[in-house]
């Protein structure tokens, strides 16, 4: 995961600049529905019940293995609901969706290059990726906001009445049943994960970045140095490495993809994603349109060949 307000950011950024048609019209409807979306399936990282649970957590799942399959089911659920409040909800939610889809499978692979190269996960890299995205979160919200991280009321933006929760989770629901049938996810686990994420959020806002001074204390004192800190919704106290967004052009290597050095910097392999995210909601938008069944059919399987199967890890 880029962090929490990146793709947030991300999401508005596209909106904004998202040809008129219903789908925008849609996502202002139901804007919290669509923030939600754009966090994909990271709100299972905070879980209880997600993390504990045998057949494994839905997050973890999720970002190991192709998305495809879930994304075309997910869309597919949307497009068949009888028009009206339900299927709006549902259709801003999966659209925010594939924008977590599209920046996390740009982003991760350079993530895990600069602070995990063998994509170990152990616990110690997760240091630098979480200090790192944190520098992300920082340096866009100034940029496109003007806003310090500690001002920014993250769970506010994911404002979704209960009649929102079940539909999200219905659609939740079905589309992982359909791609992920031994995750064995049922409508309570994906259901209660939405007020997992919005409780996280509200937890981790830092106003007065006391949260920030104090977790890191208490994990330098655990573990020598600050490791899930980096998350805490107020700015690190310092760079998480000299060059975090490859300004330079230095070479990296995708952990899943060893032979083949690459340099792009953050802001391009999120320009890259952007690009082809605008073009992904527009293909979506005609198969929301679409009432035709052979023409939504058609439009189905331009978008299904559009969005591929990439892993949010490797990208690949
Ligand atoms: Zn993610």
């Amino acid at each position: 995961m880029p962090g929490i307000t990146t793709h947030y950011l991300f999401g508005i950024k596209a909106w904004h600049r998202m040809e008129k048609c219903a789908l925008r019209n849609t996502i202002s409807s139901f804007h919290g529905a669509y923030a939600l979306g754009e966090q994909g399936p990271d709100p299972y990282f905070f879980h209880p019940i997600a993390r504990i649970r045998k057949a494994g957590n839905p997050a973890d799942i999720m970002h190991h293995e192709g998305l495809g399959p879930f994304l075309m089911a997910l869309f597919q659920y949307a497009g068949d609901l009888p028009r009206g409040k339900e299927r709006a909800c549902t259709e801003a939610y999966a659209a925010g969706f594939l924008g977590h889809y599209e920046l996390d499978s740009a982003v991760h692979p350079y993530v895990y290059g600069v602070s995990d190269p063998q994509a170990s996960h152990d616990i110690n890299t997760l240091e630098t990726h979480f200090f790192l995205e944190n520098d992300l979160d920082t340096a866009l919200l100034y940029r496109m906001k003007g806003m310090d991280l500690k001002d920014f009321r993250m769970h506010a933006t994911i404002s979704m009445t209960p009649y929102m929760h079940r539909a999200v989770g219905e659609a939740l629901t079905a589309a992982c049943q359909s791609a992920y049938p031994d995750m064995k996810a049922g409508y309570f686990l994906m259901r209660t994960g939405i007020t997992a994420e919005r409780m996280a959020l509200f937890l981790l806002e830092d106003r007065t970045r006391l949260k920030k001074k104090l977790a890191i204390w208490v994990e330098k004192k655990l573990f020598g140095h600050p490791i899930f800190s980096g998350i805490v919704g107020s700015k690190d106290p310092e760079i998480s490495m000299e060059d975090p967004f490859n300004l330079r052009k230095t070479g990296w290597v995708n952990p899943w993809q060893t032979d083949k050095v690459r340099t792009e910097s953050l802001p391009e392999l999120m320009n890259g994603a952007f690009d082809r995210y605008l073009e992904g909601l527009s293909m979506l938008n005609t198969y929301f349109s679409s009432t035709d069944g052979d023409r939504k059919e058609r439009v189905y399987n331009k978008l299904a060949a559009f969005v591929g199967n990439r892993s949010l890890h490797s990208g690949l």
